[in-house]
């Protein structure tokens, strides 16, 4: 937490209210927050904010000034929060950077994170380019349905870590991956090479509807995730399966939801998702 969803309705929010904006001022609490490329810090002041792209849990700021392309990355973490300067934080001794604009709606955006597994990133065009490819694989709202069957195709390994390996497919985490295969009734150690064709394209379906769903909701607060306004996602609401051990499996079938601890808490029903399902 925060995943894609989490990090889309921040950059929507981000592009409503600050694409456009002038840079006018920063100001950065601890200089180990910025990962890599803060001796360019002073370009980005006066740099207009063009445009704003998610890639897997990351969101990119993207800057011009005169002829020159920049970017500061924001890794969201687990912990990690954009605000705006009217939002409150329980932790405003964690906030470690502060973006002043010009001529936006939001005069400030700030960076906020706790336990700073999170980090800013400064980067030129090939800097970004390098970054994503490293990092992420395909993006799942993105990814077409031939594509995606062929990332599946002669894969080993079992369905979940999969779902969540950030450079095979960027941004679903352990919240969504559990939904998604509480939803398309697929066993999280299936392993993925003995899945079927029709069942790939279900599972290809049920990530867009999970992923587009949340979204629309404005994501799922868990653990303290707000979006840069101050709202709370509301699609926790909807979760099935994740966080829900011990209570009825919500397709009626009789059974519990059961939590079983591997690397992450994989949340499912033994009878909907059986392992031993040929499909
Ligand atoms: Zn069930």
């Amino acid at each position: 937490m925060p995943e894609l969803p989490e990090a889309e309705v921040v950059a929507q929010q981000l592009r409503e209210r600050l694409l456009g904006a002038t840079l006018s001022d920063y100001w950065v609490g601890r200089m180990d927050i910025i990962r890599e490329g803060a001796q360019t810090l002073p370009w980005y002041k006066g740099a207009v904010l063009q445009h704003i792209e998610r890639y897997g849990k990351s969101v990119a700021l993207g800057f011009a000034k005169e002829q020159d392309h920049r970017y500061i990355v924001v890794e969201l973490g687990m912990t990690g929060l954009l605000l705006f300067r009217t939002v409150q934080t329980k932790h405003p001794q964690h906030v470690h950077v502060r973006l002043s604009f010009a001529g936006a709606r939001e005069p400030e955006l700030h960076y906020c994170n706790p336990r700073r597994f999170g980090r800013l990133s400064l980067l030129d065009e090939k800097g970004l380019e390098q970054y994503v490819t490293r990092r992420f694989g395909c993006d799942p709202l993105r990814v077409s349905p031939d594509e995606f069957m062929r990332i599946l195709r002669g894969r080993r390994g079992r369905l979940k870590p999969l779902l969540m390996h950030q450079q095979v497919i960027a941004g679903i985490g352990n919240i969504y991956a559990n939904e998604i295969l509480f939803r398309a009734r697929l066993h999280p150690w299936r392993v993925v090479s003995r899945i079927r064709k029709a069942t790939q394209v279900k599972l290809y379906d049920t990530i867009q509807t999970v992923l587009r769903e949340a979204i629309a909701d404005g994501g799922s607060s868990v653990r303290d995730f707000f979006a840069p306004d101050g709202s709370e996602g509301q699609y926790k609401r909807h979760h099935l399966a994740y966080g829900k051990e011990g209570q009825p499996c919500p397709n009626l079938c009789g059974r519990v939801i059961q939590r079983v601890q591997s690397e992450r808490s994989s949340f499912f029903c033994p009878l909907c998702q059986s392992q031993r399902s040929s499909r």
